[in-house]
C-alpha cells in the first residue's frame, strides 16, 4: 500500500505525484494509456519532434517557470516571436490582432485596429461599457457573458471568441473568468469599466509576452517531471485504467490499489464527454518559400463563419518559435485546430494553410503530415468525500492553473500527512 494513488499521468497528476513525492510520502501513480502527460505529447514528423497538444504556457504568476526551474529546465524558457498572431473576421480580410487587448477584450473599443475587426456599430455598442455602472454584470460566471453583457455582441464573437476557441480550444461561455483573467473582476469593479480593468491589468503585467515556451518543446516538461518521479522512487503504472474510486483505494480491472486516492484523470469522476467537445489538431510540414516571411506573423485566429476555412486557428510554428525555425532548416511548420473530426489527410489542412496566410500552397509542398484527436473534459461537479481533485476538470484549462492547482492541493495533502 502506499501513502497516496494518483490517478492520470497527465501534467496534473505528474506534479502532485512529485509534490507529494518531495514530502516524503510513498505514491502509485496510475496511469490508463502507455504513456505518461496527457495532453502535453508529442509526435514525430518531417524528421522533428513536435509538440502534438499543448505547445505554450500562460507566464502569469510565474508558476510554469517555477516548476521549471525546479526541474532543470528554466535556462530553456523561451518567449514567441513579438510579432503577435492576426485575426480572420467573419468577413473581410485579415488584420493583425488588436495590440492593446486581453483574450480580445479591447482596453479602447475606439481604437482603429478594433473598428477594423467590429465596425462602427460594434464600436458604439462597446463603448457604452464606460456609461454602465461599475459592477454591471459583475455577477457573470463566464467570461463570454461578462463581454457579451457589457460589450455587446460584435465584441464577443468577432474578437474574443475566435481568441479564445483558438487558444483554449473552448467557447468562452465555458470559461471562468476568474481563473483565466484573475484580478479582471476585481479591476472592473475598481476602474469603472471593462476596458479600464483590461488597460490596468496590461499595464501592470511585466513586458514582453504572456506566453511563453520550452526550447525543443513543450513535451519535455513531462521527460523532467518523469525523471523525477522515477529518481523520487514513484511507482508508475502504465496501461492501467481505473475504474472506480472510493475513498482509500481505487479499482482496476486486476484488483484493488490501496491509499489516500487523488484524482488526475478529467472525466473519470465526471459526467460522460460530449461527442462535440473535441480538439482535433492538423499539423503540416511544408517545402513552402512563400512562408517564410511569416505573412500572418505568429498564425491567425478565426471568427465563427469565416467563409471558405473550416480551421478555427492556425500557427505558423516556426514562425513563432525561433528555435524551431532553425530546427526545420528551411521548412514551414503550421498547426491547424479544429472543433470537429476531420479525415485524415492533409488536403483540408492544407487549403485552409493556404486561404488564412493568403498565398498559394502546391499539394507538393506537403512533406508530412499528421492529425491528433483530443476529447476535451467536462467540469467536475462533485467530488465524493475522501478524495481529492487535481488537473483540468478541479483547475480550468491551461497549464498555469493545472500546475498551480495541483502543488496547492499537494502542500494541503501533506500538512495532513503524518510524518
Ligand atoms: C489540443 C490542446 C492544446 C492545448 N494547448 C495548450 C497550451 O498551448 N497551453 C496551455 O497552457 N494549455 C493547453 N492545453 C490545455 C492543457 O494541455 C491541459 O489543461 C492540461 O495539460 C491538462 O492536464 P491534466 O493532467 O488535467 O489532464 P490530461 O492531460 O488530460 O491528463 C489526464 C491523464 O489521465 C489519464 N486517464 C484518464 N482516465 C483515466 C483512468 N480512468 N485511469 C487512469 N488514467 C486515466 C489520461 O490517459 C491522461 O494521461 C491544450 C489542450 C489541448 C487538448
Amino acid at each position: 500500500m502506499s501513502d497516496f494513488v494518483v490517478v492520470g499521468g497527465g501534467v496534473g497528476g505528474l506534479v502532485v505525484a512529485r509534490r507529494l513525492a518531495l514530502g516524503g510520502a510513498s505514491v502509485t501513480l496510475v496511469e490508463a494509456s502507455d504513456h505518461l502527460g496527457g495532453t502535453v505529447a508529442r509526435h514525430h514528423l518531417g524528421g522533428l519532434d513536435l509538440d502534438a497538444g499543448a505547445e505554450s504556457f500562460a507566464v502569469r504568476g510565474g508558476t510554469v517557470a517555477a516548476l521549471l526551474t525546479q526541474i532543470g529546465l528554466g535556462a530553456d524558457i523561451v518567449a514567441p516571436n513579438p510579432e503577435g498572431a492576426w485575426l480572420q473576421p467573419s468577413t473581410g480580410h485579415a488584420v493583425p490582432l488588436p495590440k492593446l487587448s486581453l483574450l480580445g477584450i479591447p482596453g479602447d473599443p475606439r481604437a482603429p485596429d478594433v473598428v477594423a475587426v467590429i465596425g462602427e456599430d460594434g464600436a458604439l455598442l462597446a463603448e457604452g461599457d464606460a456609461l454602465l455602472p461599475a459592477d454591471y454584470a459583475s455577477d457573470a460566471t463566464s467570461l463570454g457573458d461578462l463581454v457579451e453583457r457589457r460589450m455587446g455582441t460584435a465584441v464577443l464573437d468577432n474578437l474574443v471568441a475566435p481568441i479564445v476557441r483558438g487558444v483554449h480550444s473552448i467557447d468562452p461561455k465555458e470559461l471562468d473568468i476568474d481563473r483565466v483573467a484573475p484580478g479582471l473582476r476585481e479591476a472592473m469593479r475598481r476602474t469603472g469599466s471593462l476596458a479600464s480593468a483590461v488597460l490596468e491589468l496590461r499595464g501592470s503585467a511585466r513586458a514582453g509576452s504572456s506566453v511563453a515556451g520550452i526550447r525543443g518543446g513543450l513535451f519535455r516538461l513531462v521527460d523532467a517531471l518523469v525523471g523525477e518521479l522515477d529518481r523520487l522512487a514513484v511507482d508508475i503504472r502504465l496501461n492501467t485504467r481505473v475504474i472506480a474510486v472510493e475513498a482509500g483505494a481505487v479499482s482496476i480491472v486486476q484488483g484493488r490499489i490501496a491509499g489516500r486516492v487523488v484524482v488526475a484523470a478529467p472525466g473519470l469522476l465526471g459526467t460522460p464527454i460530449e461527442d462535440g467537445h473535441r480538439a482535433v489538431l492538423a499539423t503540416l510540414v511544408l517545402d513552402a518559400p512563400e512562408l517564410a516571411a511569416a505573412p500572418r506573423g505568429t498564425g491567425v485566429l478565426v471568427a465563427a463563419g469565416a467563409s471558405g476555412v473550416t480551421a478555427r486557428a492556425a500557427t505558423h510554428s516556426t514562425a513563432k518559435w525561433p528555435w524551431l525555425a532553425e530546427a526545420a532548416a528551411g521548412r514551414e511548420v503550421v498547426r491547424l485546430s479544429y472543433g470537429a473530426e476531420l479525415p485524415n489527410h492533409a488536403e483540408l489542412a492544407r487549403a485552409d494553410a493556404a486561404a488564412l496566410f493568403g498565398v498559394p500552397l502546391d499539394p507538393h509542398s506537403v512533406i508530412d503530415f499528421d492529425l491528433v484527436q483530443w476529447r476535451r473534459p467536462t467540469r467536475q461537479a462533485h467530488t465524493p468525500t475522501g478524495i481529492s481533485l487535481v488537473g483540468e476538470t478541479a483547475s480550468g484549462t491551461g497549464l498555469a492553473a493545472v500546475i498551480g492547482q495541483a502543488e496547492a492541493e499537494a502542500h494541503s495533502l501533506l500538512r495532513d500527512f503524518p510524518q
